[in-house]
């Protein structure tokens, strides 16, 4: 999870009209998130369907269903687990208002809760982010990321090796998928 910047509605009059899914308030929630699920970070594909997810659950919250500050973007898997699972005094962690960072920490490619963050501990567990699928994904692109670290600095030519380093550093940019991880990994290392 990253932190997010919530654009304008583009569409205001179709969420006075009682329609969240409007395509064009849809597209603009996929592109704050840069076609990521905004809790997961993964990455849409053909197979997954993306959901405009009500961050407090419309069924509890009715008076927010249609309001602008309440919608994301998330998966399918993520929108199920989450489902109509809110506690007031342990909300999840919104990467719209709050750096999730503050709450949330990788270590390799599972996700801890940060400080011993209540509220971190207790997203991780309501949306399994640390999930079988979730983690496997995540390992593949860590993998992916040692074996361009290695050959980055095996490069004998200095030109060469910083043009390689600045290629790892892209993984670690918003729009990357598992993006949190790879910046982890990097400090980790020292590359960012
Ligand atoms: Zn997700």
């Amino acid at each position: 999870m990253i932190a997010l910047v919530r654009p304008e509605c583009p569409n205001p009059e179709a969420l006075a009209a009682e329609n969240y899914k409007d395509p064009i308030n849809k597209a603009a929630l996929q592109e704050s998130t840069s076609g990521k699920c905004m809790y997961c970070e993964s990455k849409f594909e053909g197979t997954s369907y993306p959901h405009v997810e009500h961050i407090k659950p419309k069924a509890t919250f009715p008076e927010l269903e249609f309001s602008w500050d309440n919608l994301g973007f998330c998966c399918q898997i993520c929108n199920t687990n989450k489902n109509n699972k809110y506690d007031d005094s342990m909300p999840f962690i919104n990467p719209y208002d709050e750096n999730p960072k503050e709450h949330l920490v990788f270590l390799g490619h599972f996700l801890f809760p940060k400080h011993g963050s209540d509220r971190g501990e207790y997203t991780i567990d309501k949306l399994q982010l640390n999930r079988a699928g979730l983690v496997e994904r995540r390992k593949e692109k860590l993998d992916s990321l040692n074996i361009m670290i290695k050959a980055a600095f095996r490069t004998a030519n200095e030109s060469l090796r910083n043009q390689a380093i600045e290629e790892v550093k892209k993984e670690a940019e918003k729009d990357k998928e598992y993006s949190a991880m790879a910046e982890s990994a990097l400090l980790a290392q020292r590359i960012l």
